[in-house]
């Protein structure tokens, strides 16, 4: 097993698209670590960095204590998992599984033990004699994912591996990522755009914008203080309230006389936003203590949560989560209030996070 290092990495195609301009990323050994970002923003050019299958422009790349930029794939040491399955559709899938290793030239009964720990691990007993084609799509991932165990390999590299599966297989097979990595204990750069995946499965997260590493920071860090307005409006669903706000008598006052508690340290002459979580703030009747006037825009049931859309006096709109119990109607005069916490406040300048 072995942490990546990769270093100052640039990545230019020959058609000119700069698709990483500059990353830096330090994963530990034995870490589940995640690359979240939007589509084109350098993800999976990055992965496939790693995995040599794209060589970079600029910077270093080490698995372990090796430095890799000029190995070739095989030599490197890892496995990549893709979002098609690519099984040789002819094998059955023990034989699927056997490949890889049949082709290093391993002895059978090496064959054999390995073939037979990876389906124990992926569960994949009473499929073991079918082909390809009569698999399911979340059994095909599961072959998959198998067949990147069996050579136990030094890191595991996966490119959106879920995209193909249907929602529940996908929260599945996310379960049995997890708890797959946790008893393998080897190092997993798992590359997505799905944020619900990324904060579900990572130990941290990398968030990526436009070839460059906006953040990099536990599940509850990346949520609770995005390090901008980009990782802001990115992560959560719905995502912050972006407010801007003055700050006066030691309070931070939002448009609509909005009171927010406000963090320590907020610089002075600048203009500022904060970004307040929806479970931050809080409908209630009108005239309610601290509360300022508002009008539920629209409301949106989730079954176990309500999100209401609210105007304060054409401030724009803000989201707040609700619990279910909790019922007003849509155009309903009511009151919108702060419940808990400090915000991030952020520089509307620079977008960065300032306090
Ligand atoms: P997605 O989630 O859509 O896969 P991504 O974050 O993985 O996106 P990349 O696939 O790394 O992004 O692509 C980054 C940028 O590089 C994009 O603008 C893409 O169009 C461009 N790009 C990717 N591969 C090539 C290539 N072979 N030649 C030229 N440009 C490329």
């Amino acid at each position: 097993m072995a942490g990546i290092e990769v270093t100052a990495l640039h990545k230019r195609y020959p058609d000119g698209t700069v698709a990483v301009e500059h990353v830096d990323l330090s994963i530990g050994d034995g870490e589940l670590f995640v690359m979240l970002g939007p589509s084109g923003c350098g993800k999976t050019t990055t992965l496939r960095a790693i995995a040599g299958l794209e060589r970079q422009t600029r910077g270093d790349i080490r698995i372990g204590d090796t430095l890799v930029n000029d190995l070739p794939p095989a030599e490197r040491d890892i496995a990549m998992v893709f979002q098609f399955y690519a099984l040789y559709p002819h094998l059955k899938v023990r034989d699927n599984l056997a490949f890889p290793l049949r082709a290093e030239g391993l002895p059978k009964p090496q064959v054999r033990e390995r073939v037979d720990e990876a389906a124990r691990l992926m569960r994949l007993g009473p499929l073991m004699d079918r082909r390809p084609s009569r698999l399911s799509g979340g059994e095909q991932q599961r072959v998959a994912l198998a067949r990147a165990l069996v050579r136990r390999p030094r890191a595991f590299l996966m490119d959106e591996p879920l995209t193909n599966l249907d929602a529940e297989l996908r929260a599945d097979m996310r379960t049995e990522i997890k708890h797959l990595q946790g008893e393998l204990g080897t190092t997993m750069v798992y590359v997505t755009h799905d944020q619900v995946e990324a904060m579900s499965l990572g130990h941290r997260i990398a968030i990526l914008n436009k070839g460059r590493v906006e953040q990099i920071g536990t599940p509850l860090e990346v949520y609770d203080r995005p390090a901008s307005l980009f990782c802001a409006a990115f992560i959560g669903s719905p995502p912050m309230n972006l407010i801007e706000v003055e700050v006066a008598d030691g309070r931070l006052r939002g448009q609509g006389g909005l009171d927010l508690t406000p963090p320590p340290g907020l610089p002075r002459d600048r203009r500022l936003v904060a970004g307040v979580r929806p479970e931050a703030l809080e409908v209630t009747e009108p005239g309610a203590e601290r509360s300022v006037p508002a009008r539920v825009v629209a409301a949106e049931g989730l079954g176990d949560e309500i999100i209401y859309v609210v105007d304060h006096g054409g401030q724009g709109d803000v989201r707040v989560r609700m619990p279910p119990t909790v019922r007003f109607d849509a155009d309903a005069p009511v009151g919108l209030r702060h419940s808990g916490g400090t915000p991030a406040v952020y520089d509307v300048n620079t977008e960065e996070l300032v306090a």
